[in-house]
């Protein structure tokens, strides 16, 4: 979808910290980080949201695959980490191109906000 910001950070258009790249996914620093790792994980193609994404299990499969592994590599794995798919409105998705958010590096409050 060439309107898509998240699109545009796979074809290259759109700079991005990438720090992991697979066939499926790609992972990169959130530009505007809530905790001191704040990393995006979507896949390469696109699906609006979680609800459309979920047509394509191994594909959900694939992207916590990458969550868990940028954990590993960015030292959180054992500490602690969240991952989150914001979903509609109500829990504030603004880019509407599937991704996860992988926290962490810092206690994180629960409920959220
Ligand atoms: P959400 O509110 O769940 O849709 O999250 C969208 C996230 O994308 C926010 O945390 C933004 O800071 C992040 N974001 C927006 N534009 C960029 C960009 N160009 N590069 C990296 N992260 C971005
Ligand atoms: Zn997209």
């Amino acid at each position: 979808m060439s309107s898509c910001l998240f699109c545009s950070i796979v074809s290259g258009d759109v700079p991005a910290k990438i720090i992991r790249d697979d066939e499926r996914t790609l992972a990169f620093r959130d530009i505007n980080p809530q905790a001191p790792v704040h990393v995006l994980v979507i896949p390469k193609d696109h699906h609006a949201n979680l609800s459309e994404a979920s047509t394509d299990p191994e594909l959900l499969a694939a992207m916590a695959k990458t969550a868990h592994e940028v954990a590993i590599d960015e030292g959180i794995a054992t500490s602690g980490f969240r991952v989150v798919f914001n979903t509609g409105p109500d829990a504030g998705q603004t880019v509407f191109h599937v991704h996860a958010h992988l926290l962490g590096g810092r206690g994180l409050g629960w409920p959220p906000g």
